[in-house]
């Protein structure tokens, strides 16, 4: 492969935020896209998108689909087998945030619920996949999170779904190297998408979290869907040929500044 033109990408969960940003982006520079997600509007909106902005003047192609799903994936992957009869680049995105702390009385439907979406789809899709990889020797790239690196209270499913992943990340991709497959990982820190406020939490909560960010941010910003829409052409691309099992944090120095610890210990160890 040499770029990422000519290429055929699903992106799941690209009728909104991070997965949009990141199917617009790889329609503008070439390669053929396969929005899928629940909501039929939001999947049929981005497609008209993605076909309107495509350098070559490629038609998208809309699944609705429900990860969790087995059935859904199947009938997607068929659909885009049938249609473009090959794979090149999957982008394992779709995820939900579910506020939960340990002590939620409806604990354990929450942690099915995000573990089903944020990591059995992601492993059940890829499984499914391989057989399509073999033949192009693309990529996988999976939409992780610095939740999956870093805790916090409140989220735990969250958090435990997307260290999981991470470790499927790194283990699947020495499993495919030899194969000529590279699978890679974004942890994004906080993006502004509809992932927060679907989190039920309350406008100050949400308020207080940008705040939060702001002020913790080295970069001095939240993240936007762009900011992390930008690294897939890149991983996706030759010119990373080099690089798998890699965990490519896109946090605005989040992780770096706030890693704990006391400085001069931090540096007296680095040097
Ligand atoms: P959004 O809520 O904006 O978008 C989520 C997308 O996933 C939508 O297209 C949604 O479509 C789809 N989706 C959710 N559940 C399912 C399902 N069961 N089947 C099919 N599609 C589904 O979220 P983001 O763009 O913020 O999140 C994208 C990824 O980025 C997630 O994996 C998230 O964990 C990760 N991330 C986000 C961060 C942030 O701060 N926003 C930070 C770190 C990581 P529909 O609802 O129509 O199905």
């Amino acid at each position: 492969m040499s770029g990422y033109i000519r290429h055929l990408a699903i992106i799941t969960g690209s009728s909104l935020g991070i997965g949009a940003a990141t199917a617009l982006l790889l329609a503008k520079s070439g390669a053929n896209v396969v929005i899928t997600g629940r909501n039929a509007d939001n999947v049929s909106k981005i497609c008209n998108e993605c076909t309107e902005v495509s350098l070559k003047g490629l038609k998208a192609l809309p699944v609705v689909a429900d990860v969790t799903k087995e059935e859904d994936v199947d009938r997607l992957l068929d659909t885009t087998i049938k249609t473009f009869g090959k794979l090149d680049i999957l982008v394992n995105n779709a995820g939900i945030g579910s506020r939960a702390p340990i002590t939620d009385a409806d604990y354990i439907h929450k942690l099915k619920a995000v573990f089903d979406t944020n990591l059995n789809s992601v492993i059940y899709l890829t499984h499914k996949s391989i057989q399509y990889f073999e033949k192009t020797k693309g990529n996988i790239i999976n939409i992780s999170s610095i939740a999956g690196i870093q805790s916090s209270g409140g989220i735990s499913p969250y958090h435990m779904s997307k260290a999981a992943l991470d470790m499927f990340t790194k283990c699947i991709a020495v499993d495919l190297g030899p194969k000529g497959i590279r699978v890679n990982s974004v942890n994004p820190g906080a993006i502004r998408t509809a992932i927060i406020r679907d989190s039920k939490m309350t406008e100050q909560q949400t308020q207080s979290l940008w705040d939060r960010v702001k002020s913790r941010y080295p970069v001095g910003r939240c993240g936007e869907p762009l900011d992390i829409a930008n690294t897939v052409p890149y991983l996706a691309s030759d010119h990373a040929s080099f690089i798998t099992g890699t965990i490519m944090v896109a946090d605005g120095g989040h992780l770096a500044a706030n890693s704990g610890g006391i400085s001069p210990y931090h540096m007296s160890k680095a040097a």
